[in-house]
């Protein structure tokens, strides 16, 4: 164990990558860098990180921004109750500590939206306490290098993971392990053909220059199923304005803006747009557990039957929040 953790601590200080959040330990910036680094790549998640700081340089201006500006400078980084969820912990943080992020992992992992990941990333980078990351890279390395068949999205699997990874920990330097293991993960012990050849741990691990069991690991019980979906929008403008919704309740994109909507159980086009729309553009759009079909009609300008249209001045549309099925839409229009 003790050459596990000697061996990718002294890898890790030869290739770490410098990256900005790595180099602070401001608790404010590394939650913002966790939460914008969930399901985002790092390059792409790097130009977001710096926007959010640049816009919000302290936790309070992030709390006192309106929703619709943090949810526009979130745009394009996808899974947007992300943002809605940093936004009000930010407010939280705000009210309940007077904006200085709380400085034990019993009170960080209490606030909203911090699950025991972050709270451990939090608490090991910014406040140098022994709580151990685990994370996708963190699943994959020690299902490979000790052997682990244990399902990781179980609640045994997650319990056995997890254990280990704490009983790994050094008190010393809770940081650099959490750090060196995640970034291991990232770079040397990919998900798809690693390469056991030049890896450090290739002499002790379970799984090296073994193609079947390193693909196998870590292993999944089962996919979850994905729900298709079929969105018609109705593309409608006239006298320089546009016809523009909010949307509302427990779905995708909530509160994000786009295209008056009808959802429907088929490709067909809606009776309501007929006689009055025409089909322009139509593409698939892939969501983690969801497909959805979606079709934009542009409309003649007549009455669409059934509809409260809401308007906006077509000039003010790049201010508003949209998805990217919507992008994807007006680029094509381009
Ligand atoms: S030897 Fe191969 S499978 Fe094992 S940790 Fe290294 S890269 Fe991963």
């Amino acid at each position: 164990m003790a050459d596990f953790v000697l061996l990718i601590s002294d890898w890790y200080r030869l290739n770490a990558r410098e990256l900005p959040w790595r180099s602070t330990k401001n608790p404010y910036f590394i939650w913002l860098s966790e939460v914008i680094l969930q399901q985002t790549r790092v390059d792409q998640g790097l130009n977001y990180y710096l926007k959010f700081i640049e816009n919000y340089p302290v936790l309070n201006h992030l709390a006192d921004a309106d929703e619709a500006s943090v949810l526009k400078l979130w745009q394009g980084l996808g899974y947007y109750s992300r943002a809605r969820n940093l936004h009000k912990t930010a407010q939280q943080v705000r009210d309940e500590y007077q904006g200085e992020f709380p400085k034990t992992y019993q009170e960080i992992i209490q606030l909203k939206g911090i699950g025991p990941y972050t709270a451990a990333a939090i608490s090991s980078f910014a406040f140098d306490l022994p709580h151990a990351v685990v994370d996708g890279n963190v699943y994959r390395i020690l299902s490979r290098y000790y052997g682990i068949d244990e399902a990781i999205d179980s609640g045994p699997g997650k319990k056995i993971f997890q254990e280990l990874a704490d009983s790994l920990i050094p008190e010393s330097a809770p940081a650099l392990f959490n750090q060196a293991i995640m970034e291991f993960g990232a770079i040397q012990c990919v998900p798809n053909n690693p390469d056991c050849g030049s890896c450090v741990l290739s002499a002790s691990c379970a799984s090296a220059f073994n193609p079947e069991l390193i693909k196998k690991r870590p292993f999944k019980k089962g996919k979850t199923k994905v729900r298709k979906r079929y969105f018609h929008y109705l593309h409608l403008e006239k006298d320089q304005q546009i016809a523009l919704d909010q949307r509302t309740g427990k779905d995708v994109w909530e509160k994000l803006y786009e295209f008056p909507l009808i959802e429907s159980d088929d490709d067909l086009a809606p009776s309501a747009f007929k006689d009055s729309a025409h089909l322009c553009y139509q593409t698939k759009h892939i969501l983690s557990h969801q497909h959805i079909y979606a079709y934009f009609y542009k409309s003649t300008g007549a009455e669409i039957e059934g509809f409260e249209l809401k308007f906006i001045d077509k000039k003010d549309l790049p201010d508003y929040p949209i998805h990217r099925l919507m992008e994807k839409y007006l680029e094509s229009e381009e």
